[in-house]
């Protein structure tokens, strides 16, 4: 994992919608939790802007800020199809919802680390553009691959 320097908010996501006087990411983020509420069942469909899906307005400017690489476990170069985009806090928790079109939950991520992190969540996990975020103090190398997490055990 390469530490991730999150840019500003795109304008896409962060332009006031004009009835509700929010900003369309926190629309977004209400719509959806309104309709899960009404049908738990409720899938979350990126919202179509300017002719195109969210996530495609998104997905090049999360490249550039990863270099194409996937936020988690570094894969390069990622391969069309394989550049998802990841909520980092699972659209698919309640506690979550009014997240699923926050800039700062969006991750690119490889379909692999995608499927592998699903809807697991816990408070202790590393975000890659953590503030305070070490390689050292999370990671150890070993060249006998005896141990390599956590550092404090080894
Ligand atoms: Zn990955």
């Amino acid at each position: 994992m390469r530490k991730l320097i999150r840019t500003e908010s795109p304008e896409v996501l962060t332009k006031i919608d004009e009835v509700k006087g929010k900003t369309r990411w926190q629309v977004y983020g209400e719509l959806y939790a309104q309709n899960r509420a009404k049908k738990p069942s409720f899938e979350f469909q990126w919202p179509q802007i300017e002719g195109k899906k969210l996530n495609q307005h998104l997905l090049p400017k999360l490249m550039a800020m990863t270099d194409d690489h996937c936020s988690y476990c570094d894969g390069f170069p990622l391969k069309r199809g394989d550049d998802t985009i990841d909520h980092f806090h699972p659209k698919t928790r309640s506690e979550f919802y009014s997240k699923v079109c926050d800039w700062e939950n969006l991750y690119l991520s490889c379909k692999h680390c995608q499927d592998s992190k699903g809807s697991q969540y816990e408070v202790e996990l590393l975000r890659p553009d953590e503030l305070d975020f070490h390689f050292n103090r999370y990671f150890i190398a070993d060249s006998d691959l005896k141990c390599n997490y956590p550092a404090v055990t080894c």
